[in-house]
C-alpha cells in the first residue's frame, strides 16, 4: 500500500519551499498543498499519485514529524501490525507493533557518509563501456577480478 500523510502531524516542514518528503521521493510523488486549495489542508503534504508509489519508505524515514506512514505488505510487516522507523544520526530504529499488542524494536546502524559525498562509482572507473560486453558498469575491477569469468 502506498504512503499516506497523517495530516494532524504534518507541519509542512515549517514552510520550506521544498519539504523533506518532496526532496527525498525518488518518484517525485510528494507535493505540498501550500494554501489548502488542493483540498489536503493548508501546508499539508500529500502523495499525488499513490499508484506510482513503490513503498520505498524514504519519505517515512526522512519526515521529521513522523507524519508519513506506509501500510506494508505482509512479506515485510506481519498482518495487522504497524512498522514505524525512527532515524537517528547513526542508526535507525524500527518499531513493530503486532496486532496482539506486542511491541518489538530493531535498531540498525546506517551509513554516515555526508550528503553528496558518496563516490558515485565507489572509486572504480566505468569499465569498458561496451554495450555488448557481459560486464556491468565498473566491472571487472569492482568484483576484484582482471576479467569476468565466462563458461
Ligand atoms: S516531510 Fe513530513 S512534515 Fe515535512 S511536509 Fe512531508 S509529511 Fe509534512
Ligand atoms: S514511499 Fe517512496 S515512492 Fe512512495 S511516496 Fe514515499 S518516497 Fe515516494
Amino acid at each position: 500500500m502506498p504512503s499516506f500523510v497523517i495530516v494532524e502531524k504534518c507541519d509542512g516542514c515549517k514552510g520550506q519551499d521544498k519539504t523533506a518528503c518532496m526532496y527525498i521521493c525518488p518518484n517525485d510523488l510528494m507535493l505540498l498543498d501550500k494554501d489548502g486549495s488542493l483540498g489536503y489542508g493548508e501546508m499539508k503534504a500529500f502523495n499525488r499519485d499513490p499508484a506510482m508509489c513503490w513503498e520505498c519508505y524514504n519519505c517515512v524515514k526522512i519526515c521529521p514529524q513522523q507524519a508519513i506512514d506506509v501500510r506494508g505488505y505482509a512479506d515485510f510487516v506481519p498482518m495487522g501490525a504497524s512498522c514505524v522507523p525512527l532515524r537517528g544520526s547513526d542508526n535507525i530504529m524500527w518499531t513493530v507493533k503486532f496486532r496482539d499488542g506486542a511491541v518489538k524494536r530493531f535498531k540498525f546502524p546506517i551509513r554516515t557518509t555526508g550528503e553528496g559525498a558518496a563516490a558515485p562509482l565507489g572509486g572504480f572507473d566505468e569499465g569498458s563501456g561496451d554495450i555488448n560486453s557481459i560486464d556491468l558498469m565498473t566491472e571487472p575491477a569492482s568484483t576484484g577480478q582482471d576479467k569476468t569469468p565466462t563458461l
